[in-house]
């Protein structure tokens, strides 16, 4: 039972803690939430220390 429209998803998605803007992850996550950019940041400076 495929509709043909379907509406966007209407869950709000929470905002990047860095750079305020809107993440894939809806708001219903709890906890620190990235951009992908902010994401793939986060991940580069892991990477490279410790
Ligand atoms: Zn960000």
């Amino acid at each position: 039972m495929d509709a043909p429209e379907q509406p966007a998803d209407p869950t709000p998605m929470a905002d990047c803690v860095l750079c305020g803007k809107p993440t894939e992850y809806p708001e219903t996550v709890r906890g620190i939430v990235h951009c992908p950019v902010c994401e793939w940041q986060e991940a580069q400076r892991t990477a490279c220390s410790g």
